[in-house]
């Protein structure tokens, strides 16, 4: 059932035993909204817990009470909601599916949600998450702390490349201009996102080796890079800004990152400038957003990239024509 955001606000109210997740490789967005909203529900008196079926990435432990969120047991555990969080398919949220058992409650704003959950408020014009819960923190009257500003001014920035992205919006500008004033350190966030350990600059020749152009002419141009296992396992998680090589270069119309999880599986990032990927994304089983979606294609590397790659021609083919 499509629930707005005040009826969200009362079924987090009903609810006591409440449990938080978000998707699996989560982003800015989803450690920001998370945290952001856990701290809310703790200040209510809530019994609040946040599990994810995933670590962490380094880059955002500088967020506050990221320790406490807890890995799916192997127990079934019954609560009162579920609130599933960034995530527009319940494969998203991995084993917590199945460790969970609640009536789900999902906060999202993809553009490919799938309406998965019991209650849903999709709000695809938000450039964040983090954007909806800030509305929900309004609606409530909630007070927010630096600390949920800081989360929720990470949430959004990082999902709008820093206000950069189409999907920035007054909305997103305003919001983030409140959660200054709350609090949130624009400089000291950015600094923490951009600080890496030297390896990842040290793997970017490996990296920039893999570029491949195909060239379109009219349509414009697939840019294409490669992180090899081996260099995934340098990187460890820090494989976030390598996409922007490919999609900053002239002509690009669709931006790939194929990341070699294992001999048969391959994690793909797609981003564009105008067609839509997160209906090529989606019809790989993935999902996302106009212009940044992605998919798993559980296929030997060549194999992965000669489907992607013939997908996306026709698809900007058709997209264009
Ligand atoms: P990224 O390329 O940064 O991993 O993901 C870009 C966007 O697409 C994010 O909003 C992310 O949530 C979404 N996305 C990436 N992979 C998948 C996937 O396998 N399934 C779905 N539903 N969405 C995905
Ligand atoms: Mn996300
Ligand atoms: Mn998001």
């Amino acid at each position: 059932m499509e629930v707005s955001i005040a009826q969200s606000a009362k079924l987090l109210d009903g609810a006591s035993r409440i449990v938080l997740t978000t998707h699996v490789h989560p982003d800015g967005d989803a450690l920001g909204s998370l945290l952001a909203l856990y701290s809310f529900l703790i200040l209510e008196g809530k019994n609040v817990r946040m599990i994810l079926d995933d670590e962490v990435p380094r880059a955002f432990k500088f967020l506050e009470g990221w320790e406490k969120i807890e890995k799916p047991g192997t127990l079934v555990e019954t609560v009162d909601l579920l609130v599933v969080l960034d995530a527009s398919d319940a494969e998203r949220i991995g084993e917590v599916k199945k460790a969970i058992k609640a009536p789900i409650l999902n906060l999202d704003h993809h553009i490919s949600n799938v309406k998965f959950a019991d209650y849903w408020f999709v709000d695809s014009q938000a450039a964040a998450t983090g954007e909806i819960i800030f509305k929900l923190f309004k609606t409530v009257k909630a007070k927010v702390t630096d600390k949920m500003a800081e989360a929720l001014f990470t949430a959004i920035a990082t999902d709008c490349g820093f206000f950069r992205y189409a999907n920035t919006s007054a909305q997103t500008l305003s919001f983030a201009a409140e959660l200054v004033e709350l609090g949130a350190k624009p400089q000291l966030i950015s600094e923490q996102l951009d600080t890496k350990p030297r390896i990842v600059m040290e793997m970017l020749p490996r990296v920039i080796e893999t570029l491949e152009i195909l060239e379109f002419g009219q349509s414009g141009n697939i840019a294409s890079i490669v992180l090899e296992r081996e260099v995934i396992a340098a990187l460890k998680d820090d494989t976030d800004g390598f996409i922007n090589y490919p999609r900053n270069i002239d002509g690009v119309e669709i931006a790939i990152m194929f990341k070699e999880v294992d001999a048969n599986c391959v994690r793909v990032s797609l981003r564009s400038r105008t067609v839509d990927v997160s209906k090529l994304a989606l019809s790989f089983g993935g999902g996302g957003h106009a212009r940044a979606a992605g998919c798993t294609v559980n296929e030997p590397l060549a194999n992965a990239k000669a489907v992607i790659f013939k997908a996306a021609r026709e698809y900007m083919a058709k997209g264009l024509s």
